[in-house]
């Protein structure tokens, strides 16, 4: 139980005595900066968070307060999703009037101005801890013992921290798939700053999940030629069935070309100093060679848990990704050491991480035993048009619920593209459990499914039914009104 835990902790404290943290937390991204504020801010806790510097390493990002989310993560993405998409409202204007052909685009500005804009929040992140009384330290952090972290600066410095406990926030990095010529591809760390390729080159991504898919978007919309190369039958593996049909359909009619059931075999330089990338088609027993300006790997990301001691410390590791096991308090099997985010492998995303992060906190610091509630977490996938999505799929209420289901689905032209004429759809499907009339799943293809998705993760919260969804007026004209006269 967790009482035991802490107990156990308290007393591995007492033995140890004199700390001179009461946690030090390693890694300042979403989730170690939201503990750590939370320790310092709410609860008068002694706190120092260990990062190191933020700064670029051959065009890759590294370190910095504010981590993946913020430096090369959901922030700098959505910002590029913003400006890829000008090129549709520019296509979609001419349709209302506005004699409009797209200006041409200047990707070196729109990179600087997005690095500098991430530079700021970087800053403001550091003001946050530091104004919370978080003493931010730079450099490598380093699990020692159960009790001390030794900080390893770029200067050769070295400290060691005293800390009646550590919480582990290292987040993840992006993997490459082993293939030969691997390292001549990208990530995207560095797809985030990738300001050389005139436009209208070819883009090889290869990968269909969240960053593979955002990305093909993100490059279509700025005039690339873009193909993803997708191992299985459609992208976004793990979403609802018939979305994931909707977003293959959408990134066809928008120019992405998508290579199904294919795999990434070699990568080489051409004579042209272009790439080529050797594919291999399972199903049709074909190769082929996809050449390109530049190949960005989307193949998916691991925990950042090599090189902090954890292993020394005696922290168990999960066997095949190297995630940090924790439980349900995110307490790893050292009762002094915590950890949370995209090191614990459990759901990547920030508001996740953040969750975790204050659950943390009210258990160490608030008295108060908090599990943190994975249930009906709404998500987003910032493709174009985007995905989100709340609850159950079709697939998993079919399989939870024992087929006791009823399925919505509203398909129709968003009234924007009747003018514009642009030949896309938004798609809804909505799942509801028979025998309560509860909603289980929403699912939305279509502008603005991001913010709409939001609302309706609220709803879910409150466990609402169909008929209290019904029970809701419209807002007239919107799409979103949609989910209350489902029929
Ligand atoms: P994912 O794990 O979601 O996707 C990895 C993709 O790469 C899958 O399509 C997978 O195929 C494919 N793949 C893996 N290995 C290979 C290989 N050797 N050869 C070819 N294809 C391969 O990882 P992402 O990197 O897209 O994202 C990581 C996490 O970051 C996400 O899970 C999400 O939690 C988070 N994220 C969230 C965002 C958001 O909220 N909008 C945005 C971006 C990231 P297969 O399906 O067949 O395994």
């Amino acid at each position: 139980s967790i009482g035991a835990h802490l107990e156990a902790a308290d007393m591995a404290a007492q033995e140890q005595k004199e700390y001179d943290y009461d946690l030090v937390t390693i890694g300042a991204g979403s989730g170690g900066v939201r503990a750590s504020r939370l320790a310092a801010g709410n609860y008068g806790a002694k706190v120092a968070i260990i990062e190191l510097p933020f700064g670029f390493v051959s065009s890759e990002t590294v370190g910095g307060a504010g981590g993946t989310c913020v430096i090369r993560g959901c922030v700098p993405k959505k910002l590029l999703v913003y400006a890829s998409e000008f090129a549709e409202h520019f296509h979609d204007a001419e349709g209302f009037g506005w004699a409009a052909t797209a200006p041409p685009h200047d990707v070196k500005k729109l990179i600087g101005r997005k690095s500098k804009e991430v530079e700021r929040l970087n800053g403001v992140y550091a003001q946050i801890l530091t104004r919370a009384g978080v003493e931010m330290i730079e450099g490598r952090g380093v699990v020692l013992d159960p009790h001390t972290v030794e900080v390893r600066a770029a200067d050769g410095s070295v400290r060691q921290l005293r800390t009646k406990n550590v919480l582990v926030a290292t987040g993840g990095r992006p993997v490459k798939p082993n293939i030969p010529g691997a390292e001549l591809g990208i990530c995207s760390d560095e797809a985030l700053c990738l300001d050389d390729i005139p436009s209208g080159g070819t883009i090889v991504i290869v990968g269909a999940g969240y960053i593979a898919v955002e990305f093909a978007g993100i490059f279509r919309g700025l005039g690339y030629d873009v193909h993803l190369v997708v191992r299985g039958p459609s992208p976004l593996r793990g979403f609802d069935e018939e979305c994931r049909g909707v977003i293959a359909e959408n990134m066809t009619k928008r120019g992405i070309q998508l290579h199904f059931g294919t795999n990434p075999t070699k990568l080489e330089r051409n004579a042209d100093g272009g790439l080529n990338l050797h594919v291999y088609n399972n199903k049709e027993q074909t190769g082929g060679i996809i050449e390109c300006a530049q190949v960005m790997f989307a193949t998916g990301r691991a925990p950042n848990t090599r090189g902090i001691g954890l292993e020394d410390a005696g922290v168990a590791l999960d066997d095949k990704s190297r995630a940090v096991k924790v439980d349900q308090y995110s307490h790893t099997n050292v009762p002094s050491i915590w950890a949370i985010g995209d090191c614990t492998d459990r759901m990547n995303l920030t508001p996740v991480a953040l969750m975790e992060g204050k659950a943390l906190v009210a258990t160490l610091f608030g008295g108060k035993s908090t599990v943190p509630d994975y249930e009906n977490v709404p998500t987003a996938v910032f493709c174009q048009p985007p995905l989100g999505t709340v609850g159950l799929t079709e697939e998993q209420a079919v399989e939870q619920l024992h087929g006791d289901i009823d399925v919505y689905i509203s398909k129709f032209k968003p009234m924007k593209n009747t003018l514009s004429g642009r030949d896309e759809r938004t798609f809804m499907k909505m799942i509801v459990h028979v025998q309560t009339g509860r909603v289980v799943g929403c699912h939305m293809v279509g502008p603005d499914a991001a913010e709409i998705m939001q609302g309706l993760g609220v709803a879910l919260k409150c466990n609402a039914t169909k008929a209290q969804f019904d029970s809701c007026v419209g807002i007239h004209p919107s799409a979103a009104e949609e989910w209350v006269t489902m029929s």
